[in-house]
């Protein structure tokens, strides 16, 4: 697999990843359509960074994650995974028994703490039933040493380890969520939306922490949002999808201060600001999300987009690379000078993420 521009190497590599579903009608189930959920997707993340995968709600984001974890098997494409040993492996084709085993290296994180958690096991059972289960660490001893250890590691303290979920609170639930993703030593994380179910006031605590666990354990995380707030906090690069496409993708700051997709430029200006003057000012989305089941022609935000051109309806632009690590589909990326998120704007994002 490549070397990265920062040099490490690219951890996973996605090529042209499709996922169809198809659309079934009539007593006999006939197949008369295909709901494009991820459409022809390409994108790498390289070992020991955060990646963020955004987009509004139904763009394919939560798919595409599903599709790495093999939740749900691609219609099409490479998911190509650089494993410990070194071997690089195609997720997208990897037959289930060898997925299992390479389940230990990818972790998910679930949005929702509440419902990821048994109720009905304590945390040494949630915590250690990974030990147990795919790493058959039999010995209760020794169990009982990792989950302390993945405790202290999350900031939660071991004594409670025979407790039940429904004694903590958010934040300390999707910390016990953490430390049981991190029981198998994973090298990378898809995290789905992991702190959206959780108090502002706790949420910076919860990005912190999986910022520090990345540090300290040299984790890759793929990290799916809709929060531009969350996003700008915790991630190195960013990747934008619409309808379930990948529209830009660049370095954090590159892509919020000088965006080269109009539709990244339009979800910028859509960050409220406190001032309601300064709003009206700004573009608003009009129009509805396409609808990936019946997509229009050629570039998919064309009937929402300010600057389309005639060549927008007719051909799909494709994803280049315009700058260094900066890659946007637009056929007018070149000559269009977009604006990046203001100070206002900016000043939100902080303040919703408890930054000054
Ligand atoms: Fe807008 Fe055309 Fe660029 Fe699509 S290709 S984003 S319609 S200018």
């Amino acid at each position: 697999m490549a070397e990265s521009n920062n040099n490490k190497p690219v951890i996973l590599e996605v090529n042209n990843l499709k996922k169809y579903f198809p659309i079934k009608k009539g007593f006999f189930k006939r197949v008369v359509g295909q709901v494009r959920a991820v459409d022809g997707v390409s994108f790498f993340i390289n070992e020991g960074e955060t990646l963020g995968l955004v987009g509004e709600s139904g763009c394919g984001k939560t798919t595409t994650a599903r599709c790495i974890l093999r939740a749900v098997d691609p219609t099409s494409g490479e998911i190509r995974f650089l494993k410990a040993s070194g071997e690089t492996v195609d997720i997208a084709t990897l037959p289930e028994e060898d997925m299992r085993h390479l389940r230990s290296e990818i972790q998910l994180i679930f949005q929702d703490p509440y419902a990821s958690l048994n109720p009905r096991h304590n945390i040494f059972d949630i915590v250690g039933e990974p030990l147990f289960v795919i790493q058959q660490m039999t010995d209760r001893g020794e169990r009982t040493e990792r989950v302390r250890e993945l405790l202290q590691l999350v900031g939660l303290r071991p004594e409670y380890m025979q407790r039940f979920p429904h004694a903590f609170s958010g934040g300390q639930r999707q910390r016990i969520v953490i430390a049981r993703a991190l029981a198998l030593n994973p090298r990378l994380i898809v995290a789905d939306e992991p702190v959206s179910a959780l108090d502002v006031s706790v949420q910076a605590q919860v990005l912190n922490l999986m910022l520090d666990l990345q540090r300290k354990l040299n984790l890759t995380y793929l990290f799916v949002a809709h929060d531009l707030s969350v996003v700008k906090h915790i991630c190195d690069r960013v990747a934008v999808m619409y309808v379930g496409k990948l529209v830009e993708m660049a370095p954090t700051d590159d892509l919020y201060y000088e965006p080269l997709h109009p539709y990244t430029e339009a979800l910028m200006a859509a960050v409220p600001v406190a001032d309601p003057r300064i709003r009206s000012a700004m573009i608003e989305l009009e129009g509805d999300v396409p609808s990936p089941s019946n997509p229009p022609s050629g570039c998919y935000f064309h009937p929402r987009c300010q600057y389309a051109i005639d060549i927008c309806a007719q051909e799909a632009p494709a994803l280049t690379e315009i700058k260094p690590d900066h890659f946007v589909s637009c056929h007018r990326a070149q000559e269009l000078t977009l604006t990046g998120i203001g100070e206002p704007g900016e000043a939100y994002l902080r303040s919703k993420i408890g930054e000054r």
